[in-house]
């Protein structure tokens, strides 16, 4: 889950290295470290536990020279995180510095036998365990360091994305995958390593996304060449990527958070544009033109995901039921993958994912493809894992999400899944044509709609530092949305550390009713839909309790508004849109409420926005 840079070339190494850190810092932070080849062809290594400022601080009296470098920003899985423990880690012969995204899983039993050769470690990393072998291979057999990182990789389970340092060979950088991300960036006489592309673009938008099994030769002055265990030549096309800089700055925003919140109107836009046309009020999904067979008849639809991911999979349920009459089961691909799933050539696998590299989707993506199911991707991470490996899917093109807690990502994914629905419901003759036209137009007034929304930004600023005090919170929804109060204990969770349940509401009386009193406030989406009157009726069993109710309601609702100690308005839309206004103010609350308590928003403790290993 950890962020990983490289840099070789005819520049200073070190500021491109931190640049690319702070760029990758949200996929892991709690130690950060560099190895630099310096002018004198020393090789260094600083490295500290915290953020990629306290290594910048750590590192300000050191000898930073060197137009050669890797950088790590970690999130630990085997060992704390102190700086012993920090990448990048050194071999016994003090020649080789590797920097590693992932886990090794078998690094027990590889570890003692290299202590059986008497190899001293330093860490309780599974890191340390692959460049000692790396090392020792190198050594033992007497071979190039290509030929001891094939070697040395084959032995190895686990998932990796690595780069190596080679102190005796100062024009070359190392690099290798499976199942983590990596991508080398190719500039004009330099190369640039990444675990996505955003550490990269400020130089060259021109990128070898690398595959599972790939190690990649990277040679001043020379082509990359990547090669496989076996040293087979693999040909990789270099693709041009669009992000721009602008899309990953704060914009003027405090936090990454409260920008991507602001941005969802103009995201869902482009989510939408070239799909839904305005004029003819249709949806036309590439996906489901490329593969209308495929997808239009199956048995059933498994949605797999973690997390948001997963909540967005629940309003699909709904969607894909209510219009497609397709049965419909939400997995979590943690489950999933190990749960030995009844699945075959009728089934479709929808797989929803942000990075498009959490390590149980795309597990559970390969199972699903082992038994032969269709595989759609639903992910916003161009060129990454899932959608690499899937039949099908859309892009949700919200752009790149920093935020550790994610906002938009969640509205994009509900938005294609809605345009999935609708599309295949047409297509099945499951909708009828009003219908369809009508939440077509609902669909594309819907950014604005959030825009108009998002004026409430102060009015919760000031509802949420009432609402500091809890030690716990409670969420209430029906239908389509129990998923969104699902969503809003989540992101509360995430960022404020507050104790947050989101429940369907009527399931409040079969147990947590017992938790409400004044010191539990209750979050209840309450707007006007066929459910309305009762869940009025479970607002007037929490307000019985004394408890604080902040309420989300239709426009002009007199009943829920006067009750509540506190209520936001959506804008008027129909009811399968409801989740994709009313998830705002959920959003908001939690943002201001962290903020409020003096959280990291961007950086909440022990999460990470990619979720790469188990
Ligand atoms: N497993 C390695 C460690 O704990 C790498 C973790 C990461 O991907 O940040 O150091």
């Amino acid at each position: 889950m950890c962020g990983i840079v490289g840099y070789i070339g005819k520049k200073q190494a070190y500021p491109i290295l931190i640049k690319g850190l702070k760029r990758l810092e949200y996929r892991g932070y709690d130690s950060a470290g560099v190895a630099l080849l310096t002018d004198d062809n020393e090789l260094k290594i600083y490295k500290t536990k915290g953020k990629v400022a306290d290594l910048e601080a750590y590192s300000a009296d050191k000898d930073i020279s060197g137009t050669v470098g890797i950088a790590h920003t970690r999130w630990a899985t085997h060992g704390e995180p102190n700086s012993t423990n920090a990448h990048p880690h050194i071999s016994a012969s003090g020649n080789l510095a590797i920097i590693h995204n992932g886990i090794i899983e078998n690094y027990a039993v590889l570890k003692k036998q290299l202590c059986e050769y008497g190899v001293e470690f330093k860490s309780n990393t599974d890191t340390e365990v692959l460049v000692q072998l790396i090392d020792h291979i190198r050594v033992t057999h007497n071979v190039d360091l290509l030929t001891s990182v094939r070697l040395a990789l084959r032995s190895v389970i686990g998932a990796y994305a690595i780069a190596i340092l080679d102190k005796t060979d100062p024009n070359q950088i190392i690099a290798a995958r499976k199942s983590s991300p990596l991508v080398v960036g190719i500039g004009d006489d330099e190369f640039f390593i990444g675990s996505d592309a955003s550490p990269i673009i400020e130089y060259t938008n021109k990128v070898i996304y690398l595959d599972d099994g790939d190690i990649a030769v990277i040679r001043r002055d020379q082509e990359v060449k990547i090669v496989d265990f076996d040293n087979e030549e693999n040909f990789r096309d270099i693709k041009e990527v669009e992000l721009n800089l602008a899309q990953i700055e704060k914009d003027g925003f405090p936090h990454f958070m409260l920008k991507e919140i602001f941005e969802q109107p103009s995201c869902l836009k482009d989510c939408m544009r070239g799909r839904v046309n305005a004029e003819t009020n249709k949806i036309l999904l590439s996906a489901v033109i490329d593969h209308r067979d495929a997808l239009i008849n199956p048995r059933r639809i498994i949605i797999v995901a973690c997390g948001t991911s997963w909540h967005a999979g629940l309003i699909g349920k709904q969607l894909i039921e209510s219009f497609c009459k397709i049965p419909v089961e939400v997995e979590y691909a943690s489950e999933f993958r190990y749960s030995n799933p009844v699945i075959n050539n009728q089934d479709i696998v929808i797989a929803i994912s942000q990075s498009g590299e959490t390590a149980d989707t795309l597990a559970a993506v390969e199972l699903a493809k082992s038994k032969g199911a269709f595989i759609y991707g639903i992910c916003n991470a161009i060129g990454s894992s899932i959608p690499r490996t899937t039949d099908t899917g859309s892009y949700i093109h919200v752009g790149p999400e920093i935020g550790v807690a994610s906002t938009k990502a969640f509205t994009g994914q509900v938005t294609v899944l809605t345009m999935l629905a609708l599309t295949l419901a047409e297509a099945r003759g499951t909708i009828k044509h009003h219908e369809y036209t009508k939440i077509v137009k609902e669909l594309m007034a819907i950014p604005d709609k959030m825009e108009e929304l998002l004026k409430v930004n102060d009015k919760i600023k000031e509802i949420s530092k009432v609402f500091t005090y809890a030690h716990n919170f409670l969420y209430l929804g029906r239908g389509y949305n129990y998923p969104v109060a699902l969503e809003g204990a989540l992101k509360l969770k995430e960022i404020s550390y507050i104790h947050a349940e989101g429940y369907p509401a009527a399931e409040m009386k079969h147990g947590p009713i017992a938790l409400i009193d004044e010191e539990m406030p209750v979050v209840v989406i309450a707007t006007k839909n066929a459910l309305y009157e009762k869940v009025v009726n479970n607002i007037q069993e929490i307000k019985a309790r004394n408890a604080r109710v902040l309420a989300i309601v239709s426009k002009d609702d007199e009943v829920v508004s006067k009750m509540a100690d506190a209520y936001v308005e959506l804008p008027e839309t129909v009811e399968c849109l409801e989740p994709m206004l009313a998830t705002i103010p959920l959003q908001l609350i939690a943002y201001h409420v962290a903020v409020c308590k003096g959280k990291d928003v961007d950086r909440p403790r022990n999460l990470a926005k990619s979720v790469t290993v188990e």
